[in-house]
């Protein structure tokens, strides 16, 4: 508890510090606690420091650790998610980060509307360009978002992506200012895009590139949580 505290501070202050650089409002940078991979009480010790928003890779997980839902805590599934874990990834999630075909935006929409619900969705794009990593392809990625189905349930919020994965923070500064281009061109293109104003970009190792570039949401784990557990405790 008392190391998630420094942690947070730490990482506070790397993140005003960048949105000083940047001649930004740190209030205009949410914090996603990345809590992947952390037991439940990591979560709970987050919620008591006055986090209120996390990141799952998995949507298991995410059942494990955010059903029953806490009042005023939110849930987002940052990972990929298969089709048949859709309907449970409504059933916990305030937002899903990671959605990159038509058929999941249809499903999406279709289980929300039959569980009454609205759904905030991103765009995950795959700006580095890595075979490792799922996404819109970048050429794809425009034609894609401008195809897209006028929204019922659901609330087209932004984009997500992850930056290169070299060691070096600087090489991931192209595919976020491509990210904030194209967050641009589109929430000006469509009425259906007037809610596109989020880029989710930017880890513990690039956060400081991901605000000058405009990052409004940085999604953390190990520089707030510490490491992983491979194997989930019981
Ligand atoms: C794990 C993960 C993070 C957090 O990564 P850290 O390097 O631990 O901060 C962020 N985004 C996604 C999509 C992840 O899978």
């Amino acid at each position: 508890m008392e190391k998630i505290l420094t942690n947070k501070q730490i990482i506070l202050e790397r993140i005003a510090k960048a949105c000083e650089l940047a001649g930004r409002n740190p209030a205009n940078v949410r914090l996603i606690w990345v809590s992947k991979m952390q037991d439940v009480s990591a979560v709970e010790a987050a919620i008591a420091l006055g986090a209120a928003d996390f990141g799952e890779n998995r949507v298991q997980e995410a059942l494990e650790k955010f059903l029953p839902q806490r009042p005023g805590i939110s849930c987002r599934i940052i990972g990929p998610v298969q089709k048949n874990k859709l309907r449970k990834a409504v059933q916990v999630a305030q937002a899903i980060d990671s959605v990159a075909d038509l058929e999941s935006v249809q499903k999406l929409e279709a289980l929300c509307e039959e569980t009454d619900k609205n759904l905030e969705v991103l765009f995950q794009v795959n700006a580095s360009e890595e075979a490792s990593k799922s996404g819109l392809s970048m050429p794809e990625a425009f034609d894609f978002l401008n195809g897209l189905p006028e929204p019922k349930r659901l609330v087209y919020k932004g984009l997500m992506t992850i930056g290169k994965n070299t060691g070096n923070p600087e090489d991931s500064r192209v595919c976020f200012a491509f990210l904030r281009e194209l967050r641009d061109w589109i929430f000006n293109s469509q009425p259906k895009f007037a809610n596109f104003s989020e880029l989710s970009m930017g880890m513990t190792d690039d956060l400081e590139v991901a605000i000058a570039e405009g990052a409004t949401m940085v999604r953390i784990g190990t520089a707030l949580f510490g490491q992983r557990f491979t194997i989930l405790p019981p």
